[in-house]
């Protein structure tokens, strides 16, 4: 059987068209994009589009975008960054975010930060309320992500944001699962930094973006992470990725152009997908996600019931799911996300998380569902 590839939020394949790009991108601008002959100057100027089109993609300016390695490398720099100028200032995030946002949070909290981190609702959703309530003269940063990488709950940035602006505290957004699916615009969405990766959108891996406001550059410019040669106004030293940045630019441009005929695609996709799984009574399964305005629409988490996830996983050597993220899957603890949004152990145990994309087929989701439904036999007996 032929694999059917349903974790976009692990990963995405590349798109064609990127892969065009890059492929030129290697021997047309190979130079050292800081170099200042002419190839140097040309690989430069494909270096400085790409910004354009990224700082477009998120309603920033070319100035505010820095290119990092992925999300989580953006992540640290956010974060750490503005620590650095806040020596033991107080954090507020949330349970739910990516491990790049936790962990950094924790380190900081070893290095005397304080940090708070906010419990979410059963849907994986935090308010812009909690968030006010836990402000204090010493907050130096609020860092939300845009949505979920488990469950897909989209948080209310915005609001968020119209708390966060005028208290003066920067607000970071980890869009890397969002700005896939959706419209970002950072001035309405009141955040002074946004993170994200290629590899999510379609794009290459192993490249990121972070917008920095120029209003918060100019009030508190963040304290690098890296020193060197001063590349990206100093803040991220080292030679740019010039091809993945080129690829980086592509990705985002076509993201644009098919985002709102795709969003009503994969959702029905996934209407399809839970139609024929619901159909089979081999399976029977409670859904972890939601569906709708405040989730993604091709995410999609959910527990079969009696079944543990990891071992099914063994069994669908030709259907790519995952149990909970695949970041922390290897470490084969219980999802934090699924935890925090109240599940219990063995709902936990039987769940699993998959995504359609750009190039799956209305005849994957089916397969896949009928796949999945024949290799969960569940036990004890279904009641
Ligand atoms: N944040 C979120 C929400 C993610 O889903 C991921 C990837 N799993 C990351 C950050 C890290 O991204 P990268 O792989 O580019 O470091």
């Amino acid at each position: 059987m032929r694999t059917i590839y349903l974790d976009h939020q692990a990963t995405t394949p590349m798109d064609p068209a990127v892969m065009e790009v890059m492929q030129a991108a290697y021997t047309q601008y190979f130079a050292n994009p800081a170099s200042p002959h002419a190839a140097g100057v040309r690989a430069f100027r494909e270096v400085e589009r790409a910004r354009s089109a990224v700082a477009r993609f998120v309603g920033g300016a070319r100035s505010e975008i820095y290119f990092t390695s992925g999300a989580t490398e953006a992540n640290n720099i956010a974060i750490k960054g503005i620590a650095g100028r806040c020596p033991g200032g107080h954090i507020v995030t949330t349970a739910t975010e990516h491990k790049s946002v936790l962990d950094t949070c924790a380190y900081l909290r070893e290095a005397g930060y304080s940090v708070t981190v906010l419990p979410v609702d059963a849907q994986g959703r935090v308010t812009a309320e909690q968030v006010a309530s836990h402000l204090r003269d010493d907050t130096v940063l609020v860092s939300v992500m845009l949505a979920n990488n488990e469950i897909g709950t989209i948080q209310p940035i915005a609001e968020i944001g119209r708390v966060t602006r005028p208290a003066g505290v920067p607000l970071h957004c980890d869009a890397t699962q969002g700005v896939g699916s959706l419209a970002v615009d950072v001035t309405e969405l009141g955040v002074d930094l946004l993170t994200f990766s290629g590899h999510k959108i379609y794009g290459p891996r192993g490249i990121g973006a972070l917008y920095i406001s120029n209003r918060l550059t100019d009030m508190t410019p963040l304290a690098p992470l890296m020193h060197g040669g001063g590349q990206e106004r100093g803040l991220r030293a080292g030679t740019l990725n010039t091809a993945a940045i080129i690829g980086l630019g592509t990705a985002v441009t076509l993201v644009e152009e098919v985002r709102g005929k795709e969003t009503r695609r994969l959702e029905r996709l996934r209407d399809t997908f839970l139609a024929e799984l619901a159909a089979s009574s081999r399976a029977p399964f409670r859904l972890n996600s939601g569906s709708g305005p405040g989730f993604l629409p091709h995410a999609l988490n959910l527990s079969l019931k009696g079944v543990d996830a990891q071992e099914l996983l063994l069994r669908l050597a030709d259907l790519a799911i995952s149990t909970g993220s695949a970041c922390n899957s290897s470490a084969q603890e219980p999802s934090h996300v699924l935890r925090a949004i109240g599940l219990p152990p063995e709902r936990i145990k039987g769940s699993i998380r998959l995504s359609f994309g750009r190039f799956t087929e209305e005849s994957d989701a089916i397969d896949a569902a009928r796949y999945l439904a024949e290799a969960a036999l569940p036990e004890p007996a279904i009641d």
